[in-house]
């Protein structure tokens, strides 16, 4: 309790400490804030009630119904969903400049909707060291947002809609209701700017470097020519700022996503219809599988852009700046073994592995299968596990004799696999998901293991005689040194 207060004591001091430089030291209106001052702002104002990235419809109904009485936000429902899930828009701020941001179009990409609920809270506190920014948006900005365009396809987290349709190629066509509702909301308002808010695979990278490209950016074209007018000129603009800014907090882990035109894509057509049109991706970041530090970083420049766009402080960002954002390439894998010593029958050879991890909904959550994607030379991918095998040589692995009545600990089970086993046989589970760093069955699951391009990645890597790493579906498993990874495996 004690340190609780200090520390709350401390944050206090902090804060003020960034306010107190930043207003003082003249960079009040003109350019972005410093970052410790939105880091302040989001430790001060998350919300608490959303702790991963699999939360559903139901979880952020109550967060919008308790803001439809106060005096803060005009919430309006906008419709229902293919399978009857009510979307909402929260309207903020009474002034000429129209922003509408929205999230979620796509189901399971849900890390903006985390940070949309952060900047809620944010935004109808008052009295507090940052009373001044939420001013400045209030009186300099209209804003409507509408968290989780796509409530069905988070129900299932899924990327399509009930009716598998993906929202995003429906802007002209205009199939699902979901769709319509996001272009009724566009044309009801005919907002300066529009915050298109989407997750990109976790394999996407920074061109030629090993980092993930944890934000990626868009000012999308309106036409084939990917030509610019003011519109976009201005959404290359504000992107220019979010850069500078986040190259302060994640160096180099920011790509530039590809502008080919998208005909039936909703940002495409917002920048066409003349809304400045800004794509946020969130991707990967090493040790955030839930995407809780990323949601932070949209909070962080999703509030500097709309302080920006407030101030028109934007508009001292050259276009060239935007061009110079490294372009996102797509060669990462979870697991990157590089040098490894296949032997097969006379054979001896070495190559490179590379490994990626597909996530299953299941009935009780949500569990893992690997795939070994490419083998040979890959030194032009790179791995968020990476390990040099220089010496190593790949074994298959044993299924353990004995049938276990139920689940070993994770000592026994790292005694196993220091053993060579990689599978283990269990009569009774409580689960069909486990957490456990082994291949669990009940029955005689397919236990084929090996080096084949597509298969399971289950093997050992050993070296004169020990062995020092497993691979169980696709999780690479240090035995001398294990980490703590985030393992869901069904029992097959
Ligand atoms: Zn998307």
């Amino acid at each position: 309790m004690k340190v609780q207060k200090m520390m709350k004591k401390l944050s206090v001091c902090i804060i003020l400490f960034y306010v107190v430089s930043h207003f003082c030291l003249g960079r009040q209106n003109n350019g972005p804030v410093d970052k410790g001052i939105w880091k302040a702002a989001y430790d001060l104002y998350k919300e608490q009630s959303i702790t991963h990235r699999r939360f559903k419809h139901k979880d952020i109904l109550p967060l919008i119904e308790k803001r439809q009485f106060g005096d803060v936000y005009r919430v309006t429902k906008l419709g229902s969903s293919i399978e009857a899930r009510d979307i909402y828009q929260l309207g903020y701020g009474q002034g000429d400049i129209k922003v509408l941001l929205w999230s979620q179009m796509h189901g399971n990409e849900s890390t903006a909707t985390m940070a949309l609920f952060d900047l809620f809270n944010f935004l109808e506190a008052g009295d507090d060291e940052f009373e001044s920014i939420r001013q400045t948006i209030r009186e300099k900005l209209d804003l409507r947002f509408i968290p989780m365009v796509n409530p069905d396809g988070a129900e299932a987290f899924i990327r399509r809609n009930a009716l598998d349709i993906d929202l995003n190629r429906d802007a002209i066509q205009l199939t699902s209701p979901e769709s319509v509702i996001l272009r009724k909301a566009r044309e009801d308002f005919g907002p300066d700017f529009g915050f298109n808010l989407h997750d990109q695979q976790i394999y996407y990278n920074v061109e030629r470097t090993p980092k993930p490209a944890t934000i990626s950016v868009l000012a999308p074209a309106f036409n084939y020519e990917t030509e610019i007018n003011d519109v976009r000129r201005r959404a290359l603009q504000v992107i220019v700022g979010m850069n500078g800014l986040l190259q302060e907090i994640i160096p180099g882990h920011v790509g530039k996503y590809d502008d080919g035109f998208e005909p039936r894509a909703f940002g495409d057509n917002f920048q066409r219809w003349g809304t400045s049109a800004i794509l946020i991706e969130s991707g990967g970041y090493p040790g955030d599988p839930e995407k809780q530090y990323i949601r932070e970083l949209n909070f962080i420049i999703i509030l500097n852009a709309l302080y920006e766009i407030a101030q028109a402080s934007y508009t001292q960002y050259e276009v060239a700046d935007y061009f110079a954002i490294p372009d996102n390439d797509s060669k990462l894998m979870d697991v990157m073994l590089r040098n490894v010593t296949i032997k097969r029958d006379d054979l001896e050879y070495m190559v490179d592995l590379g490994i990626r991890r597909r996530e299953i909904e299941g009935e009780e959550g949500y569990y893992t299968e690997s795939s070994i994607i490419d083998i040979g030379d890959l030194s032009v991918y790179y791995g968020y596990d990476e390990i040099d095998a220089e010496g190593y040589v790949m074994k298959e692995g044993k299924v353990y004799e004995k049938e276990l009545n139920a689940l070993p600990s994770y000592e026994e089970t790292m005694d196993m696999l220091k053993k060579g086993y990689l599978w283990l046989r269990v009569k009774t589970v409580n689960n069909s998901i486990h957490q456990l760093p082994i291949n669990i069955f009940q029955s005689t699951g397919d236990l084929k293991a090996g080096a084949k391009l597509g298969s399971k990645a289950n093997f050992l890597l050993e070296k004169e005689g020990m062995v020092h790493y497993a691979i169980i579906n696709g999780y690479l498993i240090d035995l001398r040194s294990p980490k703590d990874q985030n393992i869901q495996l069904k029992i097959q």
